[in-house]
């Protein structure tokens, strides 16, 4: 039986954990279970477990799940196999990255608490749903040196993304947990991936993944998931089972195969991006390339994210027309958002992704975002030339 202990290398902990009964169970891979009820074996006993899982309990040995709203055993494999990747003591998964956002923000600021300090850039959703207040919060944008100032004794949270999306700008995550005190800090890892950082490591309280991406990694898979300590999952289980945004068991299966296959996947992509991103700095069209690491005056590339990622974005000497040009004029690169799949996807962050963004917050419009997939990058490097031909005449 596979032995949870942190002598196992990440590679190994991807292939196995949330595995460890499959033997016992006389199966090889985990069952997939997808009733919406449960028979219950008595009135006292179908009770206790509904008080226990609608308070956010997790389910204790010999209870029932009572309802898949309360409790799916299929998500919850798949939520200690990340939870074990991301070093925390448990995780929650949603029906996608933005309901888990939503869930988080719901149970840090159940206790009236509603102000929520943010660093610039964010995924444009996450920007969305904090500028709008549509949760009831207040959000204070600061920069990352400046979070100790613009924390309040009603700051219910503190939100980064690093690398953020789409300029993979690098915040320090052990500076800004510092800056934050006591406040609870989020960092969504959805660029990262717990392959190449593990936030709560380094003082996050909260890790948010856009499991749609990186970890489904094929593009037919919508969830999200936040891994967390014990007290935190109780909360999240809660809202979860009291608005419903569950994850599907299949949904769950899914993500629980792809963590098999995520540290192989993402150093493959990640190489592929380096190759595409030395080609682009050197193409006369490119004025600029952002890539992890291009600009880390702090050196948290090998200390805080042991990788560059697959994901990088670059901007074109003919501003937005000829951004919009070159991703119309991709053959093999498909022209859609998400990232972190198997294929390779080109994007403009300014009218897609990051649409809602304010003016001054929006992403550059002469700027272009590619998630690199497992293709050749030569055969991506190739298309790129005859779309950036395209534009250049
Ligand atoms: C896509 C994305 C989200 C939102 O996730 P959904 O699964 O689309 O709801 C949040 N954060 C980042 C960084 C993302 O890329």
């Amino acid at each position: 039986m596979f032995d949870a202990s942190p002598m196992a290398t990440a590679d190994t902990r991807a292939v196995h954990a949330g595995r460890d009964d499959l033997a016992a169970l006389g199966v090889h891979v985990p069952p997939i279970d997808l009733s919406t009820t449960n028979p219950l074996p008595s009135v006292d006993a179908g009770g206790d477990a509904y008080e226990l899982l609608a308070t956010g309990g997790p389910l204790s040995p010999g209870h029932t799940p009572v309802y898949q709203r309360l409790w799916n055993p299929t998500v919850a494999r798949f939520e200690t196999a990340l939870a074990e990747l991301e070093h925390t003591g448990a995780a929650v998964a949603f029906a996608s990255g933005m309901a888990a956002l939503t869930a988080t923000l719901l149970a840090a600021t159940r206790d009236g608490q509603r102000h929520i300090v943010a660093v610039r850039p964010l995924y444009g959703g996450t920007d969305h749903v904090l500028a709008t207040g549509l949760l009831g919060t207040e959000v204070t944008w600061a920069h990352a040196d400046q979070v100790a100032h613009a924390v309040r004794p009603d700051t219910a949270l503190v939100i980064v993304e690093t690398p953020a999306n789409p300029t993979l700008d690098l915040v320090d995550i052990a500076a800004l947990a510092t800056a934050a005190g006591d406040v609870p800090l989020l960092v969504d890892n959805t660029v990262a991936t717990p392959v190449l950082q593990q936030p709560a490591r380094h003082g996050a309280a909260l890790v948010l993944h856009s499991a749609t991406k990186s970890i489904g990694g094929h593009g037919d898979v919508l969830a999200g998931v936040v891994a967390c300590d014990e007290p935190w999952a109780t909360r999240l289980r809660q809202v979860r089972a009291l608005t419903g945004a569950i994850l599907h068991p299949l949904g769950g299966y899914l993500l629980h195969r792809g963590l098999q296959t995520l540290p192989v996947r993402v150093r493959a992509q990640q190489a592929g991006a380096q190759k595409i991103a030395a080609w682009l700095a050197a193409h006369p069209a490119v004025t600029a390339v952002h890539h992890p690491g291009s600009t880390d005056p702090h050196g948290l590339v090998g200390r805080q994210m042991s990788g560059t990622g697959s994901l990088l974005a670059f901007e074109l000497r003919g501003g937005a027309p000829a951004a919009e040009a070159v991703a119309g004029a991709c053959r093999l690169i498909t022209h859609a958002v998400s990232l972190g799949g198997v294929d390779t996807l080109i994007q403009h962050p300014a009218s897609l992704t990051h649409r809602p963004v304010a003016g001054d917050a929006k992403p550059a419009a002469a700027l272009l975002r590619i998630s690199v997939g497992l293709e050749d990058p030569e055969d991506l490097c190739d298309d790129l030339a005859q779309a950036l031909a395209s534009v250049t005449g």
